[in-house]
């Protein structure tokens, strides 16, 4: 027997295996104490323990099973998984718009690994392209892997060799940009790079997938398609996160840099706007604008990059009862910003008070958010809010939690004069205060409205 037809199987496993005649890569159809399943069978690692088999179930999730609990386990055909995709070069075509691929990691640059069932960031751009050849019919494509981190690794050494990295794509004459970013963070960058990169005469596109390309359900290639297509032909030149709109693959949306937030942990289609309806719903055919006040494309390459960041900064997300020691930790620790997450309209407790004014006292910039997300900071209804101001905490109007943490580190990077932060701070840039959010806003153009009828119609029958 050649070792790889059981490979990484050993004891009770490698048995259960033998006794039923099936191998790696075997279709099979089990019947254990736990259930009945359909799936193939998985290589293992070396390394991994002797009592389980693995399956590949057809819905993309693997299933350990334990050796033991097999009743019947029976060969319905073979179907060995290729993940090695080769690496394709683009087909160059004069009259199509360049675009440039940068790939940081996370799911839309990931496999999983049959050895270890783990996911792995092992895609390189070039591979990307090579699942997915509908791109040559948008642009001409060339990649480059910036990082293969999973996003929760990204931070300032990341943010600021992106932007540079963007600011030099945009005086090369690149079309667009489209940034291979992990789903977690991807707000963060976004809302960063807004700042970094100002005044772009070209689109910049983050995209990323919530299911790996290896799964039935995956939406690498659709939003890879969407992206590359609003970045290439599309006319709003903005930091942009796009990404699955419905959950179905109906269409994806373009959202606003600084407006867009990470909002199910697992949903394809969870990135939404907050505050405000997305820039536009994009498809095959192209981009369906639902507003018109964004940025537009330009032929000049007057990008403003500015990649100033200060790492001691933080969010405190408030919750009842916090104790001030926690402030005290942050005046003593040298942080310069805090970015408080207040509740309701930008509260939190009066034990905390002597706390705050301490750290404000000691010149420490501390500015207020609501943790409820949509809404503004409005500390003057409630005496509270008038006191918290007092203390010397600055209201940050309807900038979300993360995107005035990172406007923070960008500010205090390049001053830290209290008036000139502030002046920074509160002076939009795109998008991050808005005057008013629109009647319409609130969780409605969302792609929620086909799903609702498609809930109505499941239930009504
Ligand atoms: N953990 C991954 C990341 O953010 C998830 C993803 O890419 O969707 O890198």
């Amino acid at each position: 027997m050649s070792s790889d037809k059981y490979k990484g199987y050993r004891g009770k496993g490698l048995a259960v295996l033998k006794e039923h005649g099936v191998s790696v890569w075997s279709d099979v159809d089990v019947v254990a104490e736990s259930g009945r399943f359909r799936g193939i069978i998985l290589p293992r690692s070396e390394t991994a323990d002797e009592n389980h088999i693995v399956l590949k179930l057809n819905n993309g999730y693997n299933v350990g099973l334990t050796a033991d609990t097999i009743i019947s386990l029976k060969e319905m055909g073979r179907r060995e998984a290729h993940y090695k995709i080769p690496e394709k070069d683009f087909p160059y075509d004069s009259k199509k718009p360049n675009v440039k691929l940068f790939g940081t990691g996370g799911t839309i640059a990931s496999r999983l690994d049959y050895r270890t069932g783990a996911v792995i960031p092992a895609f390189s751009p070039g591979e990307l392209y090579g699942s997915v050849p509908e791109l040559a019919d948008i642009c001409n494509l060339t990649t480059e892997k910036l990082f293969g981190v999973f996003s929760e690794n990204m931070g300032p050494e990341q943010y600021i060799k992106t932007a540079k990295r963007i600011g030099e794509e945009i005086e090369k004459g690149a079309d667009g940009i489209v940034i291979g970013h992990g789903t977690d963070t991807m707000h963060h960058t976004a809302a960063i790079l807004s700042f970094m990169v100002q005044d772009s005469p070209i689109p910049i596109v983050m995209v990323g997938s919530q299911r790996s390309s290896d799964r039935p359900s995956s939406d690498a290639a659709l939003n890879l398609i969407n992206a590359v297509k609003a970045a290439a032909e599309g006319d709003i030149a903005e930091v942009l996160v796009c990404m699955f709109g419905p959950t179905s693959d109906q269409y994806g949306l373009l959202h606003r840099g600084t407006r867009v937030r990470k909002m199910h942990s697992s949903y394809r289609s969870t990135f939404r706007t907050i505050g405000d309806i997305p820039l536009a719903m994009i498809n095959r055919k192209g981009l369906i604008h639902l507003r018109d006040d964004y940025k537009r494309r330009r032929s000049d390459r007057n990008a403003k990059i500015n990649t100033a960041f200060e790492e001691k900064v933080t969010i405190l997300y408030y919750y009842p009862n916090m104790l001030p020691d926690i402030v005290d930790a942050c005046v003593d620790n040298n942080y310069r910003g805090i970015v408080i997450a207040g509740t309701g309209l930008g509260h939190v407790n009066k034990p905390l008070y002597p706390a705050v004014k301490r750290a404000c006292d000691k010149g420490v910039h501390i500015y207020m958010t609501v943790q409820t997300l949509w809404g503004y900071v409005q500390m003057y209804v409630y005496e509270t809010g008038r006191e918290i101001m007092e203390l010397g905490v600055v209201p940050a109007c309807n900038m979300l939690p993360e995107v005035a943490y990172m406007k923070l580190c960008w500010a205090l990077g390049q001053t830290d004069d209290r008036e000139k932060v502030e002046k920074i701070m509160l002076t939009p840039v795109n998008g991050e205060i808005t005057d008013r959010e629109p009647y319409n806003g609130y969780l409605i153009y969302q792609g929620a409205i086909p799903e609702v009828q498609e809930f109505l119609r499941t239930i009504k029958r």
